[in-house]
C-alpha cells in the first residue's frame, strides 16, 4: 500500500531514519507478559508537499493509551506546569473565564480540569484511558471515555454544546488520525471562541542527532510549518505562537476559527522565518541528522563500559520516562549494562521495562553506595533528578544522554 501523509494526503514521503522494532514506550510488563510482548517499527518520513515529519506506521492508538500509566500528577513539575496552563489561559481571556465552557481533549487524570475549575464550573474532559477517567472523577471533573475524532465530538457538541476554550496538550502529535481531531475542534468550537494546543516541538532537535522524543505516541514530529499548513485545511488558524521548555522543548499555540477576525501575531511570522534558516523544513538537512544518530549507540556504550570499570557497583538507571525507554531499545541495553531503574511512578514499579525488560523500583529498592554510577534516562528532568539525589546525600557521578552525553559528579 502506499504511505499517504497525515496531514496532508500526498504520497511524496521520504524515510529519514529507522529506529527498529521497538515495543509500545509505555507498556511496562510484569514479568508474565513479557512472552506477548510485540515491537513496532520506528522509521520517520519527511512529506515534501506540507513538510510534516512522521512516523510511517501506526501502532493502534487502542494499544497505546486504553489503560494509560502515565499520570499528570506523577510529577511535581507537571503540576507545576499545568497549574501554569491554567492561569495562562485564565489570563488569556480578557472577558474572564467565569462562566465560559471549557473542554480538554486528553484530560488525563483531570489535574488541569481540576485548576481550571478554580476560573469556571464549566469544565468537561475526554480521554480514551478508562483507568484514568474513575481518577478524574474522584477530582470532581466530569469525563467522557472516548477518543476525540471528528465523530465522537459531533456527539458531544449534541450532548453538551459548543465550547468558549478548549485545551489539547500533547494530544495533536499522538493521534494517527489528527486531521479529523482537528476538524472535530473546529466544530466544537464556539464562534469567537479559543483553542491551545501543546506538543513536543523537536524537529530542530532531531537535527541535532537526538531521537528520543522518537516513539509511537508521538506519531507526528510538527514544525509550526506543518502544523500551520494542517490547521489552513482543517478551518483554524494559529494566532500566537510560543516555545517553551515544556518537555525538552514544546510549542504552545493558540488557535481560532478562520472566520475570527483576530490577527495573528508577529510570533507566527518570526517563528516560520527561523525554521526556514535552521534547515527545518528541507529534506537534506534532516537526513544529516541520521549520521549522528546511527553513530549514538556506540557511544553511550563505550562510555558507560568505562564507568562500570571505576565502580564497585552495576550501574542503576534513573527515571524511565517514554523517552528512556527509546534509548535503552535503540542501544540496545540491557541488565548487564543497567542492574535496574528508580522510578517514583508507582505504577511502573515491579514492572520491566519495554523491550529491553530491565525492572523498576522504587528509591528504597536497596542501599546505594558512594560511588555510585547512573544513567539519567529522564534528562530532561536533570535539575528536579539532582536536587533528590543531594537530599538523599548520594555520592556519586550521573551520566546525561542528551543534549550532549555529559558526566556529572554529584554529593
Ligand atoms: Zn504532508
Amino acid at each position: 500500500m502506499m504511505r499517504k501523509c497525515g496531514g496532508c494526503d500526498h504520497t511524496d514521503l521520504q524515510s529519514l531514519f529507522s529506529l527498529g522494532d521497538i515495543p509500545p514506550v509505555n507498556a511496562f510488563l510484569l514479568p508474565s507478559e513479557v512472552k506477548n510482548e510485540i515491537g513496532y517499527p520506528l522509521e520517520l518520513f519527511f512529506c515534501k508537499e506540507c513538510t510534516l515529519i512522521q512516523l510511517g506506521d501506526c501502532v493502534p492508538p487502542e494499544k497505546l493509551f486504553s489503560n494509560y500509566l502515565h499520570l499528570s500528577s506523577a510529577s511535581e513539575s507537571n503540576i507545576q506546569h499545568l497549574k501554569e496552563v491554567a492561569d495562562w489561559v485564565a489570563e488569556r481571556d480578557s472577558k474572564k473565564l467565569q462562566d465560559k465552557k471549557v473542554l480538554e481533549i486528553g484530560s488525563n487524570d483531570g489535574t488541569l480540569l481540576s485548576f481550571l475549575k478554580n476560573h469556571t464550573a464549566n469544565v468537561v474532559g475526554m480521554d480514551p484511558a478508562q483507568n484514568l477517567a474513575a481518577e478524574a472523577k474522584k477530582r470532581g471533573v466530569r469525563t467522557y471515555t472516548d477518543f476525540f475524532l471528528q465523530e465522537s465530538a459531533a456527539k458531544l457538541v449534541k450532548t453538551e454544546g459548543q465550547f468558549d476554550w478548549i485545551v489539547a496538550l500533547n494530544v495533536v502529535p499522538h493521534t494517527p488520525q489528527f486531521i479529523s481531531l482537528l476538524k472535530g475542534a473546529r466544530g466544537a468550537l464556539a464562534p469567537g471562541g479559543r483553542m491551545m494546543i501543546e506538543g513536543a516541538y523537536v524537529v530542530e532537535t532531531i537535527l541535532n542527532g537526538q531521537f528520543d522524543t522518537i516513539y509511537h505516541e508521538h506519531v507526528y514530529n510538527f514544525s509550526i510549518h506543518s502544523l500551520n499548513y494542517a490547521m489552513k485545511r482543517v478551518g483554524l488558524q494559529i494566532l500566537d505562537v510560543e516555545i517553551i521548555p515544556t518537555q525538552g522543548t514544546s510549542f504552545r499555540v493558540l488557535l481560532a476559527r478562520d472566520d475570527d477576525p483576530e490577527q495573528a501575531s508577529g510570533n507566527l511570522k518570526k517563528l516560520l522565518g527561523e525554521e526556514k534558516q535552521k534547515g527545518m523544513t528541507d529534506v537534506k538537512t534532516l537526513a544529516k541528522a541520521a549520521e549522528k544518530i546511527k553513530a549514538f549507540p556506540d557511544q553511550l556504550k563505550a562510555k558507560l563500559k568505562e564507568l562500570r570499570k571505576k565502580s564497585a557497583s552495576p550501574i542503576i538507571g534513573l527515571g524511565a520516562p517514554a523517552r528512556g525507554v527509546v534509548i535503552l531499545n535503540y542501544c540496545k541495553l540491557n541488565t548487564d549494562d543497567l542492574q535496574y531503574i528508580i522510578d517514583d511512578t508507582v505504577l511502573k514499579q515491579g514492572r520491566l521495562t519495554p523491550g529491553v525488560h530491565i525492572p523498576v523500583a522504587g528509591w528504597d529498592h536497596a542501599p546505594i553506595q558512594p560511588g555510585q554510577v547512573f544513567l539519567l534516562l529522564s534528562w530532561n528532568y536533570r535539575k528536579e533528578m539532582i536536587k533528590k539525589l543531594n537530599q538523599r546525600q548520594i555520592q556519586g557521578t550521573l551520566l546525561i544522554p542528551f543534549p550532549h552525553l555529559e558526566e556529572v559528579k554529584i554529593g
